[in-house]
């Protein structure tokens, strides 16, 4: 459908969709990259919170309170903090400080595609640059794009692929000197981060989200590290009480309670072990080693292993176009359902 008040620019966008429904309980979700497991004790502490809570207040209008406690978390201070309805917003609010008419925004694909359609809405270019066939880096490609450029974003791990990209070339990148946005939504999952790297590049912006390994995709919990200078630049353009006062105290339990989300990282390595181990096993598929909690793999009718699985009840991400699917790495009996469902797919082939 389309508006006569529409911008041209809607033309060419859809609005993001899933088909399945957090109510649904019959399916497996194995599509979204979420975490299997709840956090109860985050829950219960709300739970006899809530009824203190100053609702009929705005919450404070710098979120400085929440920005230290993620600063004091991970060694740095409040002003390099940026908190938003999830990592999503902070996309969105990098897109309104810093992209201008036809500014380059350089995006090794196949990658989340939010970071394309934001630049779009800010009316810059979205210059996308293949990944190798391996889904490595194109770093020459890379580094001579970069001399026309504003910025690049990176999210490593890799979503789709789950592939983590090395410093070495993360550290090229940001000698060029243009803006580098690196997207760590996964970062918990792989044994890498570069915050450290904020200590000698002011040309960083290190993007990271409470809804993955902490598994508070509901509460929409995101935030950033970056320079006091840039992230004063995105304060300017922030919705002014972008988080509610529940999702501060959410965040505020989730780093008290940091020890669900290790172990639930370690599960989910394990789970990852199994789940790529066995998918090597099975002839006419091929999975791509992942640092994620997620794994692509390659297929000649991705479609038809799509919707076989659906059929019996499990919900995996597809591409439209491409030869491969992605399947988050669930509980270990998920894992073994959809192991056991896909074997039963190809030997029925
Ligand atoms: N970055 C990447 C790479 C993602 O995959 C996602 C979620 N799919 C996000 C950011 C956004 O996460 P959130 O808004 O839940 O923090």
């Amino acid at each position: 459908m389309k508006s006569k008040f529409d911008r041209d620019l809607l033309d060419t966008l859809e609005p993001y969709s899933s088909e399945i429904s957090v109510s649904d309980t019959n399916i497996i979700r194995l599509h979204a990259n979420e975490l299997p497991w709840k956090n109860e004790a985050i829950l219960w502490t709300l739970h006899e919170n809530i009824l203190e809570m100053p609702i009929n207040r705005y919450p404070e209008v710098t979120n400085s309170y929440i920005r230290g406690r993620i600063a004091d978390y991970l060694g740095f201070e409040k002003e390099n903090v940026l908190v938003g309805n999830g990592s999503d917003e902070i996309i969105d609010t990098i897109g309104k400080a810093f992209i201008s008419t036809l500014d380059k925004v350089l995006i090794p694909a196949p990658t989340f595609s939010l970071y394309s359609v934001i630049t779009r809405i800010y009316s810059g270019l979205p210059i996308v640059l293949p990944l190798n066939l391996d889904y490595t880096l194109p770093l020459e490609n890379i580094l001579s794009e970069s001399k026309n450029a504003k910025m690049i974003i990176i999210c490593s791990p890799n979503n789709p692929t789950g592939v983590q990209y090395s410093e070495k070339e993360i550290k090229e990148i940001l000698d060029t000197g243009i803006l580098v946005i690196l997207d760590e939504a996964y970062s918990e999952f792989s044994d890498q981060s570069g915050l450290h790297l904020l200590d000698h590049y002011d040309n960083l912006i290190v993007m990271k989200t409470f809804s993955k390994a902490f598994g508070l995709a509901g509460f929409r919990t995101g935030y950033c590290v970056s320079s006091e200078t840039l992230v004063e630049s995105m304060s300017k353009v922030i919705l002014p009480y972008n988080m509610n006062t529940i999702s501060m105290s959410v965040i505020d339990l989730a780093i008290k309670h940091e020890d669900f989300m290790k172990v639930s990282v370690r599960k989910i390595k394990e789970n990852r072990k199994y789940l790529y181990g066995s998918m090597q096993e099975i002839k006419g598929i091929n999975p791509i080693p992942s640092s994620a909690n997620f794994i692509l793999f390659e297929a000649e009718d991705p479609k038809m292993i799509y919707q076989e699985l659906l059929k019996r009840g499990i919900l995996i991400r597809y591409f439209e176009g491409k030869k491969y699917l992605r399947v988050t790495v669930g509980s270990y009996e998920e894992c073994v359902k959809f192991i056991t469902n896909l074997r039963e797919i190809f030997d029925g082939c």
